[in-house]
């Protein structure tokens, strides 16, 4: 899944497909030569956040276990 931001009404349109005429449903406006981005569910997102936060558990736990070695 692809999506777009349209520069003239700032709202994004997505599609499975990103070649050809893409219009942006809101306002019309053209938006072949906007670059196409990676669209993510919201799922993604959270097992995004996820990893983000047990990332940054490990890493907590890393500084913890070096500050226990040098004591
Ligand atoms: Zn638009």
């Amino acid at each position: 899944m692809k999506k777009k931001h349209c520069y003239r009404c700032e709202r994004f349109s997505y599609s499975s497909i990103d070649s050809g005429v893409w219009l942006c449903p809101t306002c019309g406006e053209n938006l072949v030569l906007q670059p196409p981005m990676k669209a993510i569910s919201y799922i993604e997102i959270k097992i995004n956040k996820l990893n983000d936060n047990r990332q940054k558990y490990l890493d907590l736990y890393d500084k913890k276990e070096k500050y226990v070695e040098n004591c």
